[in-house]
Order: structure tokens, then C-alpha cells, then sequence
């Protein structure tokens, strides 16, 4: 295949943020079409459905979902059914069984399904990946604290269900920790607050352990102002590793290990490609998977009610 033609489904912030740019810059795309309800962008045509944009481009190779994670399903069945390869934003779906069934579509059509997990590419993730594959790991600790009205200003869907309100960012924790850990967690016990007005938690304490009882206790909190923590700690035998910000610094003991320039997106792409070309799929649904079993496990505690 040479260049893929590639079309965006929900153009909204993400899209103008990072898929654009992370495009542009990459000669294996070429961004021919939209279909958004409101969204445009400048000298690509436009189309308010996807069925319309579809049915008007059948150049289209491939198409991004970048819309809210209840609405991916549909707009990926329809995507695949017409024969598109398909990259979904994170999350990749409302439900574990709605991913599962456009697994076994794109199979069955011979196309490639990417599950992206933007985080999983953050700088520093390979380095810590490796550097905990070299020790002995004797606990996790996972802070991931923002403030939802500096990230999230008056998203509605994200408190709706099937936003996953905290684990919308939090999500993107669980994506490193399960790409850097070499043996698999699961959750043992878990709190989810809720705003008494809201369908999604605001907050979250969630604690794991793997099969060795090796324990990871992990944090997620939406009301954190003042300096926000993107930041994942172990006690290893080599001493404390500490991955910052989101992913990008690597330290152990202090000691700057790695630091390299931010590249999620543009690696995520590279990755696209790189799985069209090689007749594959990607997707790992652990990340999901570990935020079902916190619905699924966790206490509820309803918190004071939230307004934007
Ligand atoms: P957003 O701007 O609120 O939504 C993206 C676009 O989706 C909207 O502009 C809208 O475009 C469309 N949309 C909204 N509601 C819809 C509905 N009910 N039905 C169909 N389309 C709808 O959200 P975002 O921040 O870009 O996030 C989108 C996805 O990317 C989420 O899954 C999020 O987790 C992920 N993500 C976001 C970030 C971030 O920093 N924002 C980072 C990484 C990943 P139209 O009105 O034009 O249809």
C-alpha cells in the first residue's frame, strides 16, 4: 500500500491537539475527509455522518474514531463493515464486549483493528519497562491527580455512563502499568466516589496485587488543584523508581535515568501504519479490563455534587 487514506470521525479537542499535527507530519497518511456534526478543518471535506462520508469517498483506506468511547462502537462497526482499517482513541469502547465483537469483524474482513493507548508511548515507558524486568519490584504506587475543570471543561460525556469520568485519565495509568509490570495485576479491593449528581466517579482508590502478592495501590483523584500528579512509583531492589509525568522522566534513586521529547501521537501513528501494512491488529484490552473490575469490585461512596 502506499499512502493511506485516512479519514477522522469526531473532530474535537484530541483531534486539533494531536491527530493533526501528528498526521501532517507523517508521509504514510493522507488525511482526505471528516465526519463530525460540527467539527471541520480547513481544506478537508466535510461530512456531518460517517454513513454520508463513507458512501461519498470510497478512497478512504482507513478512518481515526476520536469521538466519546459510548459512541465508537457504532461508527467502528460501520467503518469496518465498509471495509476501513480502524483507529479508535482511547478508550476503545463502552464495554469489553463491544471490543471484542469488532476484534472478530476486522479479523474476519482481513483489516486491522488499533486499540491506541496513547500513554504506553510516552518517553520513558521502554526505559522503565526494562529497568523493572533488571530488579526485583516489592511494590507499586500509582498518583494520578488533575484538575477536571483545567482538562476536562464542560465535557458532559465523560460524567455520563460510559464516560468513566476519573478513569478517563486514569485509564492512561493503568495502560503504563500494565505495558512496564512483567507479571499481570489484578484488583482486590476498590472505592469509587461519586458526585451525588453524576453518573461517573470523581474519584478513585484501587489497590492490586500479582500473583506473588507483590502490591500495587493506585490513586485517581479529580479534585487536585495546584500541581498535578501524573506519576507512577515502585520499591524495587535497585531502590525507588520513579516514572513523572505522565510518563516522560524516568528516576531511580533520585537519579535522572531517561528523559527524552514528548512523541505519543506520532509514534501512535507509526504504529498505525506499521499494523496496515503488516495485515494485523493491535488491541490489549488490560486497561479496560482492570477499569470494568473497579465498577465491577469497588465500593461506591457518593460525594458532594459537581458543577463545571
Ligand atoms: P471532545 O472534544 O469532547 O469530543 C470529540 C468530538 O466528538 C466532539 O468535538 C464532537 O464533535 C464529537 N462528539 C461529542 N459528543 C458526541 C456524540 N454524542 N455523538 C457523536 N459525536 C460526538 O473530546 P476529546 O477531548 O477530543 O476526547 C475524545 C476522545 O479522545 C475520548 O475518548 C478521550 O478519552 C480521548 N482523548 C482525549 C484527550 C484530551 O486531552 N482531550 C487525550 C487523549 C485521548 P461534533 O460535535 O463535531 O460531532
Amino acid at each position: 500500500m502506499s499512502s493511506i487514506n485516512l479519514a477522522i470521525v469526531g473532530v474535537g479537542k484530541i483531534v486539533r491537539d494531536q491527530h493533526l499535527p501528528s498526521i501532517a507530519k507523517n508521509p504514510d497518511f493522507n488525511l482526505i475527509a471528516t465526519a463530525s456534526r460540527n467539527g471541520t478543518i480547513d481544506g478537508v471535506q466535510a461530512f456531518t455522518t460517517i454513513e454520508a462520508m463513507l458512501d461519498a469517498v470510497p478512497e478512504i483506506d482507513a478512518v481515526s474514531l476520536c469521538m466519546p468511547p459510548q459512541y465508537r462502537y457504532d461508527a467502528a462497526h460501520k467503518a469496518l463493515s465498509a471495509g476501513k482499517h480502524v483507529f479508535m482513541e482511547k478508550p476503545p469502547g463502552a464495554t469489553l464486549s463491544e471490543v471484542a465483537d469488532l476484534e472478530k469483524l476486522a479479523a474476519s474482513k482481513g483489516l486491522s483493528l488499533f486499540a491506541s493507548w496513547h500513554s504506553r508511548y510516552a518517553a520513558a515507558v521502554e526505559a522503565t519497562k526494562s529497568f523493572l524486568a533488571s530488579t526485583e519490584i516489592k511494590s507499586v504506587h500509582v498518583v494520578w491527580k488533575e484538575d477536571v475543570r483545567q482538562w476536562h471543561p464542560n465535557q458532559d460525556w465523560i460524567w455520563q455512563a460510559g464516560g468513566l469520568g476519573v478513569f478517563d485519565p486514569g485509564i492512561n495509568a493503568l495502560s503504563i502499568v500494565t505495558h512496564i509490570l512483567p507479571k499481570a495485576i489484578f484488583l482486590t479491593s476498590a472505592t469509587l466516589e461519586f458526585p451525588e449528581n453524576r453518573d461517573a466517579p470523581i474519584a478513585a482508590d484501587l489497590h492490586f496485587k500479582n500473583a506473588d502478592n507483590v502490591p500495587a495501590h493506585v490513586e485517581f483523584d479529580w479534585r487536585q488543584t495546584g500541581k498535578q500528579s501524573w506519576d507512577i512509583f515502585a520499591e524495587t531492589a535497585a531502590g525507588q523508581m520513579v516514572l513523572a509525568e505522565g510518563g516522560s522522566k524516568l528516576s531511580v534513586n533520585g537519579e535522572l535515568k531517561f528523559e527524552a521529547p514528548e512523541e505519543e501521537y506520532p509514534s501512535l501513528y507509526r504504529r498505525f501504519a506499521e499494523i496496515v501494512k503488516a495485515d494485523e491488529s493491535d488491541v490489549d484490552l488490560a486497561p479496560l479490563r482492570h477499569v470494568a473490575d473497579a465498577f465491577m469490585l469497588g465500593k461506591r461512596k457518593f460525594v458532594e455534587a459537581f458543577h463545571d
